[in-house]
């Protein structure tokens, strides 16, 4: 008989059905179905379960679970909800994800690059302007964060002849990328950066990480990517650093709260661009096929993949 996997997603009925059709299609051998529509028994019997932003009531229902399988990169909200001897977390690695991150982070990288905002005022004000073009080696880009996606945004930067640092805890090395780690690392990054990346997860260490002094600390004139989480950059002080000059663009995909809240000052900022936290969207398919490999190998041989190290949170 197929073992039941449950799916656990806190989301509308149209989401949940779509993935339980790219997950089903994934992995014919496994019977996956929605947590709502499992009786008693489904529940004692399930050890693992496919988790999408999961409501850890639903996840205290399936008492016998060894771990979970997250659909989504950052895992930073099950980290808090779930008791620290839960079941184990593990989170989406999927290279397509790194890809298309990889892809934004050379978007905007290029968008501020090529100084597109100051040519969308020019052009609102009728005026025909030109300014001196930088080569691709005379910009600093600094990623904070060289895990899957921060190391695979690297590479995409040097391919186009940009000059790349990196900051990480272990301060782990990568070719041809000047790699940071701890404070004063962090510090010394920011100091030569003219566009920061923030790749980084959301932990307790990481929270309000670019604050008032961090902020003030980047190079002048310098501009700022957020991919990651919002609380990780202080809103306020962001905004105060960018009305005063010292930093000349912020580009943010990512806010503390999501929806971005009508009234958030971001919206309606002239060098701010706001985008729906869009930068690295999971793909069904790619995601679906990863998680049945991970699950397959479990069945097989009782081998769990890499899990979450809840003291770090990541
Ligand atoms: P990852 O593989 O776990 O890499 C995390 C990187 O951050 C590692 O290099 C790690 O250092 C570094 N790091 C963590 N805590 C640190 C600290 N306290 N000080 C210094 N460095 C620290 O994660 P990932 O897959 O690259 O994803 C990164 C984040 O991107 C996710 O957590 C998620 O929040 C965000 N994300 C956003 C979107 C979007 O659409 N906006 C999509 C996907 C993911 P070590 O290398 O030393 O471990």
């Amino acid at each position: 008989m197929k073992a039941t996997i449950p799916f656990v997603a806190r989301t509308d009925d149209a989401d949940r059905e779509t993935w339980l059709e790219a997950l089903r299609a994934a992995m014919p051998s496994f019977k996956i179905d929605a947590f709502e529509t499992l009786n008693g028994e489904q529940r004692q019997a399930a050890r693992v379960a496919i988790v999408a932003d999961p409501d850890p009531a639903d996840l205290g229902q399936l008492p016998n679970l060894e771990w979970i399988h997250s659909l989504w990169a950052g895992v930073e909200r099950i980290v808090t909800e779930l008791p620290v001897d839960g079941p184990k977390i593990v989170r989406l690695e999927d290279p397509q994800m790194a890809r298309t991150m990889a892809e934004a982070v050379i978007a905007w990288t290029l968008y501020l690059h090529r100084d597109m905002p100051r040519y969308r005022r020019q052009q609102e004000a009728r005026v025909w302007k030109m300014h001196d073009l930088p080569l691709p080696s005379q910009r600093t880009i600094g990623i904070l964060g060289l895990g899957n996606l921060g190391r695979m945004a690297a590479g995409q930067l040097l391919d186009r002849q940009f000059t790349v640092c990196g900051w990480s805890r272990s301060g782990a090395g990568m070719d041809g990328v000047e790699t940071f780690s701890g404070p004063d690392g962090l510090d010394r990054m920011l100091s030569k950066s003219d566009i920061v990346i923030v790749l980084v997860p959301l932990t307790d260490e990481t929270r309000g990480l670019l604050d008032a002094d961090r902020l003030s600390a980047m190079k002048e004139g310098a501009s700022l990517i957020n991919f990651a989480r919002g609380p990780i950059v202080e809103a306020t002080a962001l905004l105060e650093q960018l009305d005063r000059g010292h930093l000349k663009h912020a580009v943010l995909d990512v806010f503390e709260q999501e929806p971005l809240p009508q009234e958030s000052p971001f919206w309606s900022h002239p060098d701010v661009t706001v985008l729906p936290h869009i930068s690295g969207p999971t793909n069904r398919t790619t995601a679906s096929a990863i998680v049945a490999e991970n699950l397959a190998a479990y069945f097989e041989t009782g081998k769990l993949p890499e899990f979450v190290d809840r003291k770090r949170g990541y």
